[in-house]
């Protein structure tokens, strides 16, 4: 007897389900896919909880017969291809016939269709494969499918799916690659009820603003190329607004979104030493190539295809954005209009600024062993550091450190809490010495003690950030003038989120418009004008947060401004400003690690000194 068995068709879809839907955003993408290629002029996407309880597209696209619409849950069920030939000729996104029957496995389907020619439509309801009810329904010409309690039927699936937050991140990015390829269609997408985005028909350059908020217009450079292989149309950003993050890269070949880390390498190539280190440039690029020479059907989600001349692409590519670049970076216009004195507004450059309260344990000695810490007694006070100084260069380098001590208890100054600070060596009356404006260099007792500057203060300013954060507010200066930030609508949806938190830094929210954050107050440490890429630097690292999913809002953005606000390799550094890096870098809970895991100093001891020279 034979011991192979056909699977149950209900089994092979589910088995197929897997490869197709990963999540929320992959059912997205198929039903979309779909409205487009029924012709829609109009297509609606309805979510509720990122998904988990609804997905529904609703067009006006061609809908479907009575037969057909019973037919697509059908496997291999497709009306956009015949044959193998058809394969190399696609006009349609779809052709594997195989989204409707995984997705009607996996979930609770409703559908309703109607064709122009019929009066009447049709209304089916399926679950996990298994036909519930079918009958006729009075609806308007196109198609409604309304996808419930997905995985319902594999729990291991639905429980492995990501916070509400993640989940509609990825259903957004797969709606706004449907939506740039398509501006000839209108979208619209509601969530729990909310409009999340009204995208009218248009052309290429408005729906990328639509989407991407009206700041996005200023930044783009247009590309146009058109040669026998390959036509090239759309825009890249100027290197000047190149993002940390690679959320507004997009390519489309024959109005199919397409990943290609190949491509994306030809247009940072062309970019060519403009672009800051780490920094990604936006794109929106349209690829027409002839239908014969691309396979699309080498990945089941379709996003990766193959050329059969990638590397004359490649070139061209490079070559066209090199040259738009050229001709279109011209510098910035310059305002003449705009009155100098309201770049600092006059009551704040007067101002005393409160400064924020830390809290550090100043007995803390890492050359010390614990039991004979004579100092510990004085551990854990709190000290209100005032600002002398407002010089720019002191300002970003000592946010809310302490460059004089209050009370004669604290002031380091006096042999007492510099022995306990530095036990084996009063490394106050000790000369730092700055190396190659990058290391802190100083003798201690048992050798030499050397620190990198920048770990350091990003370990003073992250613990300094935490701690406004979760337990102690920071001090905030309330601005002459509002400062509004232009930012996308998915960036202000997660600056939302944010709220709280940054509240606690001393950020005070006057309101949210479509397109804008206005603060009406920012922590009292922070310059005006670094705000902007401030957000703009922790939306990147929330969005690259989002992918590792080690995700603790309060410790990114400490991060996040510990490593924007933090001073730099390559700054000189005076003597006080060296002395107060060491003395707030052992004031912290954690000297030893900088908050992005690397060590901040190092020590070399007499020992080791001596070693080397005996050889
Ligand atoms: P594919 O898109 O690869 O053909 P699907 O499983 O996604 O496979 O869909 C199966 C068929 O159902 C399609 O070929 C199409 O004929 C029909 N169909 C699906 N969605 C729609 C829609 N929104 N409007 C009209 N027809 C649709
Ligand atoms: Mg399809």
């Amino acid at each position: 007897m034979s011991k192979i068995k056909l699977l149950p068709d209900h089994v092979a879809n589910q088995i197929a389900a897997g490869e197709v839907v990963q999540r929320p955003a992959s059912v997205v993408k198929e039903l979309i896919e779909n409205a487009v290629d029924a012709k829609a002029s109009e297509i609606k996407l309805l979510i509720k909880e990122a998904g988990k309880t609804l997905i529904q597209v609703i067009d006006n696209g061609d809908g479907m017969s009575v037969t057909d619409a019973r037919l697509c849950f059908d496997r291999h069920a497709t009306s956009k291809i015949k044959n193998a030939e058809d394969l190399f000729d696609l006009h349609t996104k779809g052709f594997r016939g195989e989204a409707l029957a995984s997705i009607a496995a996996i979930a609770h389907v409703e559908l309703k269709t109607k064709q122009a020619t019929e009066e009447l439509g049709t209304h089916i309801v399926i679950e996990g494969s298994k036909f519930v009810s079918q009958d006729v329904i009075v609806v308007p010409t196109g198609t409604s499918f309304a996808v419930k309690n997905l995985f319902f039927n594999i729990p291991a699936r639905r429980n492995f799916l990501k916070s509400e937050t993640v989940e509609f991140k990825h259903i957004i990015d797969e709606f706004q690659r449907v939506a740039l390829a398509h501006p000839e269609i209108s979208f619209s997408l509601y969530h729990n009820g909310e409009e999340y985005f009204n995208l009218p028909i248009s052309n290429n350059r408005q729906r990328i603003v639509n989407i991407f908020s009206g700041k996005t217009n200023e930044k783009l450079v247009p590309i146009s190329e058109n040669t026998d292989i390959v036509s090239i149309q759309g825009f890249v950003s100027k290197p000047e607004y190149a993002k940390k993050n690679k959320s507004e890269q997009f390519l489309f070949v024959n109005n199919r979104y397409i990943k290609s880390g190949y491509l994306h390498h030809a247009i940072i190539n062309a970019y060519d030493g403009l672009l800051k280190e780490g920094n990604q440039p936006a794109y929106f690029l349209f690829f027409e190539v002839p239908k014969h020479t691309i396979d699309i059907n080498i990945h089941p989600t379709k996003t990766e295809i193959k050329f059969d001349d990638e590397q004359s692409i490649y070139a061209i590519l490079r070559a066209s954005v090199k040259h738009s670049l050229g001709q279109f970076n011209i510098s910035p216009i310059l305002d003449f209009e705009r009155d100098s004195n309201l770049d600092t507004p006059y009551e704040y450059k007067n101002k005393n600024i409160n400064l924020p309260i830390i809290d550090f344990d100043s007995s803390f000695n890492p050359f010390k062993s614990e039991e004979n810490d004579s100092s510990k007694s004085k551990s854990n006070y709190k000290s209100n550091f005032i600002r002398k100084d407002t010089s720019e260069k002191w300002e970003s380098m000592y946010l809310g450190l302490n460059d004089e001590f209050k009370s004669q208890e604290n002031a380091y100054e006096s042999d007492e809490i510099a022995t306990s600070l530095f036990d084996e060596v009063d490394t106050v009356s000790q000369k730092k010495y700055q190396l190659q404006k990058k290391y802190i260099v100083s003798p201690i007792k048992s050798g030499l003690l050397i620190i990198d500057q920048r770990r350091a203060h990003q370990r003073i300013l992250y613990e300094q950030f935490l701690t406004n954060i979760t337990i102690l507010n920071g001090a905030s200066q309330q601005l002459l003038f509002s400062l509004s930030i232009i930012l996308s609508k998915q960036e202000i949806e997660l600056i939302k989120e944010l709220k709280e938190p940054l509240e606690n830094l001393g950020f005070v929210f006057e309101k949210f418009t479509k397109e804008t954050v206005v603060f009406s107050g920012i922590p009292s440490n922070i310059q005006e004008s670094k705000v902007a890429t401030l957000l703009d630097d922790l939306i990147s690292d929330i969005h690259v947060d989002f992918k590792t999913d080690s995700f603790s809002q309060n410790d990114i953005i400490a991060k996040s401004m510990a490593k924007n606000l933090a001073v730099k390799s390559g700054i000189s550094l005076s003597d006080l400003e060296l002395e107060n890096i060491v003395n707030s870098l052992f004031a912290c809970k954690d000297p030893n690690i900088s908050p992005f895991n690397k060590p901040i100093f190092i020590t070399i001891t007499v020992d080791d000194l001596e070693k080397r020279f005996s050889l």
